[in-house]
């Protein structure tokens, strides 16, 4: 038997409606694979938490989460809350004490589903995303200056280390020697950005003399966005800078199906800290509490949990289990023009597990 120790946060919103579904998942695996026991625990570590407390999770909390296996997060933030206390106090600190220096998103179309690029194909839509997740753009370096003066300014510093967009670039390049595709496509804007973004190219074609069997390929990041829509069939691996990888994720997921979809994974390739796997979506306040939230983005996520934990074959039952209820078409949230709620469409995927396995 092999245990795993989970962290579960279902945080604000629409999180706990979609994680209460993605417990569900990890209980099915348990039950399918009988070799495997989760040990969850719960933290009600939310923006209610933060009213209460005056912080979104005790001072301990990274003590407390370093010990587990892996953290599962379903969305945090609210409107009581600003969304800078709820994302730096949170979820950037756990990102950034357990090194989860790659924050991988899948672009996938899945079968069953349309993509609003309609003469696309599902072979063409299925590349992934490697973000940078703890440097960059998102320093929390910089300041203002000259308040209430004609002089008034603001700076952002960026800052790229050579550690740091090392690690990166070398993680997308091994993601790359697995996948069948070859290739691999950097996000740089060296044209208009011209300290950090040059450093950050010849890193990429260095790292690139290593691999000379895939094929590297520098787009800006606009004329990169474009490709997304034109011609995604060219991606497998994309590699991109903190908020580059952001922008280029969110319209990722807009051209595979939308929010309710979209799962990523914050990781420690080392494991010598716990990974977190998490909706790409927010919390979604105006569809909170109405059980009609789109639980697939955070049952997808217990797939790429289950791919990092090294079970690739339940990692793929997860997802054609998804697939087979969206060819069906009989459940659906009604994002997806459906009128099931939240339960419904989980305990259809769940079935679909016991089928196919
Ligand atoms: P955040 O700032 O936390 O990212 P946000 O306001 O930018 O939040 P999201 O919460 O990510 O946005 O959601 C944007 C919209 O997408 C929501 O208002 C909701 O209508 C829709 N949406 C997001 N997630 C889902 C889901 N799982 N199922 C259905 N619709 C969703
Ligand atoms: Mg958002």
């Amino acid at each position: 038997m092999q245990h795993f120790s989970i962290a579960a946060i279902p945080g604000d919103g629409i999180g706990p409606e979609v994680m209460a579904e993605g417990l569900k998942t990890l209980k099915k695996i348990e039950e399918l694979h009988g070799g495997i026991h989760f040990s969850i625990d719960t933290f009600d570590w939310n923006c209610e938490y933060y009213v209460k407390h005056g912080k979104m999770m005790p001072d301990n909390g990274l003590e407390i989460l370093r010990d587990y296996d892996v953290i599962l997060l379903g969305a945090i933030g609210a409107p009581t809350v600003p969304d800078h206390i709820s994302v730096w106090e949170l979820i950037l600190p756990i990102r950034r004490a357990f090194q989860q220096y790659i924050n991988l998103r899948p672009i996938k179309l899945l079968r069953g589903l349309e993509s609003p690029l309609r003469y696309k194909a599902h072979k063409d839509l299925d590349f992934i995303v490697v973000r940078e997740n703890t440097e960059g753009e998102y320093s929390n370096m910089g300041g203002r200056l000259h308040e209430n003066t004609p002089f008034e300014l603001a700076v952002q510093n960026n800052v790229f280390t050579r550690y740091g967009t090392e690690r990166v670039i070398n993680y997308a390049y091994s993601l790359a020697e697995k996948r069948t595709g070859r290739r691999l496509t950097a996000a740089t804007k060296s044209n208009g950005i011209n300290h950090s973004m040059p450093f950050w190219d010849e890193i990429v074609k260095e790292v690139s003399k290593q691999h000379p069997n895939i094929q590297t390929d520098i787009y800006h990041i606009d004329a990169l966005a474009a490709y997304f829509i034109t011609r995604p069939e060219e991606l497998d691996v994309v590699v991109a800078s903190n908020l580059f990888g952001d922008i280029l994720t969110d319209l990722g997921a807009a051209i595979v199906g939308g929010l309710g979809l979209a799962p990523s994974g914050n990781i420690n390739p080392e494991k010598n800290y716990p990974s977190m796997f998490e909706p790409i979506h927010g919390s979604a306040p105006d569809i909170a509490g109405k059980q009609i939230a789109n639980p697939i983005a955070q049952i997808w996520s217990i797939s790429l949990m289950m791919e990092h934990l090294g079970f690739s074959d339940i990692a793929d039952l997860i997802v054609s289990s998804i697939e087979e209820v969206l060819i069906d078409r009989k459940v659906s949230t009604p994002d997806l023009g459906g009128k099931n709620s939240t339960r419904e469409f989980g305990e259809a995927i769940h079935q679909q597990m016991t089928k196919k396995s």
